[in-house]
């Protein structure tokens, strides 16, 4: 493909508090040049785009994916029920919603089945199939009676985990996980209110020998991890032991917020708002009555989600939006409304979100100590774009239609090949 080159684009750079009329030239697979202004990069030999004064910014992060969950609103084991074959071929579907929805890169926070994330994965990176770059996840690790242990004494049930249960099984299993070529390891470290009978948040469901296994195998071969951890004591194990990715950290202390500031380089939280939202407030539909959302206290947590968030920013930690979209009342495709629960419910700004989505997603991408080479418009950096129609930073609900998305490029190469904006010839000219 000929040098892209990109003029009349207002820029959000992943960086800078606001956008900037200005140009960007693609070569090959990384941006080369980037500039303020008009034209001030030669279009000798180039395709030029004017981009109308529409967006152009990096394409979205999401670190806490679930690509392979099947948008179900039953009961868990309806996921187990999905064969293999069936499930691998809706995980290629989900991987092409995702990149239709502008996410570019995704760290997977657990696979359904064993296989899923590393398969799918593998084919992105041939070219065989449309979708993010990924990091492939185990499913996600879990002990008898543990969030997610939906088995009864006299019938097996599988729903989306792997069962372990001691050092020495938690060992052997992460170990063939290695094998077979996962990226990062999950471990549900917590329980959760939705499976509070058995397992409720506050109770920690690996204990600690059992996380010291996993870890040292993990880090001993270089692979990543992330845990599920919505107690105080499940994050603190988790910086213990290095686990890189916090997800939820719902009922984290004051304490454990300023011990993770001080840490802010070697950790990512991803509170992972949206499901809570939308189980407390719009799955009606699907059976959740409010009995169940008042038993579970989801408002509540919903809430305390928010505020903890807020803390964790304050105390200089990186927290990250998106997360558990996958069942029917949050399917996914529509993970970016956690944008727009971090600015209408958090109340960050929108330039701060939009970071949190790109430039310190594309660092947790990267993962901790490692070159970082996704999440901003800079020169030198991969070719992860996309273009919007309109003014994120005044409409942050734009990444919500596909329709806005007028680009998406991934690694140089287009998912969606540049299209005019949707307005009238006279506003194009207003700028
Ligand atoms: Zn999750």
């Amino acid at each position: 493909m000929k040098n892209q080159l990109y003029t009349n684009v207002s820029v959000f750079d992943g960086v800078s508090k606001g956008t900037y009329l200005g140009e960007v030239l693609i070569q090959g697979n990384r941006i080369k040049a980037v500039v303020k202004g008009k034209n001030q990069i030669s279009k000798e030999g180039a395709e030029v785009i004017d981009g109308q004064g529409s967006t152009l910014m990096p394409g979205l992060v999401n670190c806490h994916g679930h690509i392979s969950y099947p948008n179900l609103g039953g009961s868990l084991s309806d996921i187990g029920d999905i064969p293999p074959e069936e499930h691998m071929l809706l995980t290629v579907h989900n991987a092409k919603t995702m990149i239709d929805y502008g996410f570019t890169a995704v760290v997977s926070a657990a696979a359904a089945k064993p296989r899923l994330d590393i398969v799918l994965r593998n084919e992105i990176e041939a070219g065989r199939v449309p979708g993010p770059r990924l990091r492939a996840c185990t499913p996600q690790f879990n002990t008898t009676a543990g969030p997610w242990d939906a088995r009864q004494l006299h019938m097996d049930h599988a729903t989306f985990d792997e069962i372990a249960d001691g050092p020495i099984e938690f060992r052997r299993k992460v170990r063939m996980y290695i094998r077979e070529g996962v990226d990062m390891v999950k471990l549900s470290i917590s329980g959760d209110n939705f499976s509070r009978e058995f397992a409720g948040e506050q109770d920690t469901t690996i204990s600690e020998d059992e996380i010291a296994a996993a870890t040292e195998v993990a880090h001993s071969r270089g692979v990543r991890l992330c845990s599920h951890s919505r107690s105080d004591q499940s994050v603190l194990l988790s910086m213990k032991y290095g686990i890189e990715i916090i997800h939820h950290a719902t009922h984290i202390s004051d304490r454990t917020v300023e011990k993770l500031g001080r840490k802010s380089s070697k950790f990512f939280v991803c509170p992972a708002l949206g499901i809570t939202y939308a189980t407390a407030y719009e799955a009606q539909d699907w059976g959740v009555d409010a009995d169940y959302v008042e038993t579970r206290y989801l408002v509540r947590e919903f809430e305390l989600g928010c505020k903890i968030a807020r803390k964790l920013v304050a105390a200089g930690v990186k927290v990250l939006p998106f997360g558990d979209y996958g069942v029917a009342w949050n399917p996914l495709g529509t993970d970016s409304r956690d944008l727009e629960h971090f600015v209408n419910q958090v109340g960050f700004s929108p330039a701060q979100t939009l970071t949190m989505a790109t430039k310190w997603g594309g660092e947790c991408y990267a993962g901790v100590g490692n070159t970082v080479e996704i999440g901003e418009v800079k020169e030198d950096y991969l070719a992860d774009l996309i273009m919007i129609d309109g003014d994120p930073l005044s409409d942050i609900t734009l990444f919500q239609d596909q329709d806005n998305f007028l680009m998406i490029m991934k690694n140089g190469e287009y998912h969606k090949k540049p299209r005019n904006r949707r307005i009238s010839r006279k506003q194009r000219q207003v700028r």
